[in-house]
């Protein structure tokens, strides 16, 4: 990416917080990266919705209690525009965070998915599978430190009785992704561009799989949206800890 275009894309992309101008306040840092775009929004969930959106509110949600719990915390592509992929690990470097969080909410193979009607409107769903995932890719240079966020994150919605969907490790196309650790839901997946070219601990959380017709809906409640954004929050506080020398 040239200069010119970089400095235009953090200039519209990047939601910072006031304090980020200090010299050192960037020594731990939360990226919170919208996944998809309003162009190019990802899934479509089963009353039609589609992904962004649902991203979009978690994010939002996300950064606006890392604000209030005095965290530091920037929202990678606020305004929803066409950017690249690359160019979102570019941006949360450029404010140099230390860790980098990128929502989404999930889908299936389009093998299950079934026709229904709902409001008058042909839709597909699939109420096989529910639940969360968290990936993280060998690729990145911070692998192991993506491992503890994700291992963080997975432990608080255990405890909050959310359950992992492990329908991407199942041994079909388009799957096949290795479970690190299937008790918590975390998958390797290499070469997600988001995580491999982040320069910081990376991890892509799907909060739920909007195809499923009651998680959908579940995703949406404030209680559900609340155990996604503490979980993330405390982790990111783990990782907050680690970065700070005793
Ligand atoms: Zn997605």
């Amino acid at each position: 990416m040239n200069m010119q275009l970089f400095s235009r894309i953090v200039a519209c992309c990047l939601l910072l917080t006031p304090f980020l101008a200090t010299a050192d306040a960037a020594s731990c840092l939360l990226a919170i990266d919208i996944g998809h775009d309003r162009s190019a929004a990802g899934a479509k969930s089963a009353r039609g919705k589609p992904e962004w959106f649902f991203n979009n509110a978690l994010a939002r949600l996300l950064y606006q209690r890392a604000i209030e719990q005095n965290l530091q915390a920037i929202l990678i592509n606020p305004s929803g525009a066409s950017i690249r992929l690359s160019d979102r690990p570019q941006l949360a470097q450029a404010a140099q965070a230390s860790c980098l969080i990128s929502i989404h909410h999930d889908s299936v193979q389009a093998q299950y998915l079934l026709p229904w009607n709902w409001n008058g409107n042909a839709l597909r769903y699939s109420d096989r599978f529910r639940g969360y995932g968290l990936f993280v890719s060998g690729k990145n240079p911070a692998f192991a430190e993506s491992r503890k966020i994700a291992h963080d994150i997975a432990d608080s919605l255990l405890q909050n009785h959310l359950s992992p969907s492990l329908h991407h490790a199942e041994p079909i196309a388009g799957e096949n992704r290795p479970l690190l650790d299937p008790q918590r839901g975390i998958y390797q997946f290499d070469d997600l561009v988001v995580l491999r070219q982040a320069n910081m601990p990376a991890v892509l959380v799907e909060a739920g799989v909007i195809v499923h017709r009651d998680q959908e809906r579940e995703v949406s409640t404030p209680d559900q949206q609340n155990k996604i954004v503490e979980a993330i929050l405390a982790a990111f506080r783990l990782h907050c800890r680690r970065q700070t020398p005793s």
